[in-house]
């Protein structure tokens, strides 16, 4: 079960992956975009590490809507809002508990995704974050519904994300910057799918 110490450590697992992937972040959306991303989200980031002790003693639903609005109000950019939203949505969906299991897991991880493709009106295959996001949540429910144990069901989520970003290697962009480049954006993996894998990664390795 993930719990709300969990989650802080999971931040902090992230950051220093993003802060080691600094460059090769900068420089997929400089190919593919206008090259701000990782400076987008290093900025929400370490705004929210900034916060660990007001979040530490917060339910899950609280801490989701506390991440979401510092997100919406640090991050520039499509990223600021699409995570905003998603975190925001995900706080009503957990609501006020003190733990997610693998389910709860999914249902948040479902309303997260279910919010960015609405405010990104984006959908899977358009070469975003969706991607990623998709390809795991697919997978975790898939686990799901065969009631394999929650490692199996961890495993999934990580690999069906894995997928997902490599699928936005070779994909035309319909959405973002990269819609705008003459190729579209083919043959370069899409930076926000890559941030959003790492995010994923670190989650599930923090809980297995
Ligand atoms: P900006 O594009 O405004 O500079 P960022 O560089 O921070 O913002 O984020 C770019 C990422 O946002 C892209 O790589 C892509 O994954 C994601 N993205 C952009 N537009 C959308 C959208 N409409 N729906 C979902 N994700 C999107
Ligand atoms: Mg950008
Ligand atoms: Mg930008």
């Amino acid at each position: 079960k993930l719990t709300n110490e969990q989650y802080l450590l999971y931040l902090v697992t992230f950051m220093k992956k993003l802060e080691k992937e600094k460059d090769y972040i900068t420089q997929l959306d400089s190919v593919t975009g206008d090259g701000d991303h990782w400076v987008n989200m290093d900025m929400g980031f370490r705004k929210l590490i900034d916060q660990k002790s007001d979040l530490e003693a917060l339910t899950f639903g609280e801490m989701f809507k506390k991440i979401g609005m510092t997100i919406m109000s640090t991050v520039g950019g499509s990223s600021g809002v699409l995570y905003g939203s998603g975190y925001i949505r995900a706080a009503q969906t957990v609501g006020d508990v003190q733990e997610l299991d693998a389910t709860k897991l999914a249902d948040m991880l479902q309303a997260f995704l279910n919010a960015i493709m609405e405010r990104g009106k984006a959908k899977p295959g358009d070469k975003t974050m969706i991607d990623t996001l998709h390809g795991g949540v697919e997978s975790m429910r898939q686990k799901l519904a065969e009631n394999a144990d929650d490692a199996a069901v961890l495993q999934a989520l990580k690999s069906g994300a894995l997928a997902g970003m490599e699928s936005t290697k070779e994909m035309e962009a319909a959405k973002g910057r990269a819609y705008y480049q003459t190729n579209k954006g083919v043959g370069n993996l899409d930076p926000g799918a890559v941030t959003m894998y790492y995010q994923i990664e670190a989650l599930v390795d923090v809980l297995m």
